[in-house]
């Protein structure tokens, strides 16, 4: 699966905060994502993220259709 910058995960886990659901700010070895309910930033390599995540919006699927 292709993981891309704005695209919705939401993870297995919950955040501290309660919220499981990130934006993806950046891909690549590393994965950097905002928790959507706190807005607090994390790092992730690659493979755990993939295992974390529970299912994925992609951000075209995001937007309204006419
Ligand atoms: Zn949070």
């Amino acid at each position: 699966m292709i993981y891309k910058v704005k695209d919705i995960v939401v993870t297995k886990k919950n955040h501290p905060c309660g919220g499981n659901e990130w934006e993806i700010l950046r891909t690549g070895t590393d994965v950097k994502l905002k928790c959507l309910t706190c807005g607090r930033i994390v790092m992730l390599d690659l493979e755990s993220f993939k295992k974390r995540v529970k299912r994925h919006i992609p951000q075209d699927s995001q937007r309204e259709t006419p």
